[in-house]
């Protein structure tokens, strides 16, 4: 399942750098997780590395985008 932000993020773009995939784009008002490119960080960290660093838990896994 890819991840996604929700339309809590505050755009403060903490998430951005930290996806091993650079999944992640600066968006207008909120930031936005590419479903398509995102692999839930699996093979790169233990947890989903947006989610570990947001201060307002915005990413959270999408079910319209299970894993393929
Ligand atoms: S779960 Fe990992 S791969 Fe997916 S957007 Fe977040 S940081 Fe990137
Ligand atoms: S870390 Fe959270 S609040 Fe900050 S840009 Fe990413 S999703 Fe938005």
């Amino acid at each position: 399942m890819a991840y996604k932000i929700t339309e809590d993020c505050t755009a403060c773009g903490l998430c951005e750098p930290e996806c091993p995939v650079q999944a992640i784009t600066a968006g207008d008002p909120t930031y936005f997780i590419d479903p398509a490119t995102c692999v839930e960080c699996e093979g790169h960290f233990d947890e989903p590395q947006c989610a570990s660093v947001c201060p307002v838990e915005a990413c959270v896994p999408d079910p319209d985008h299970p894993k393929k």
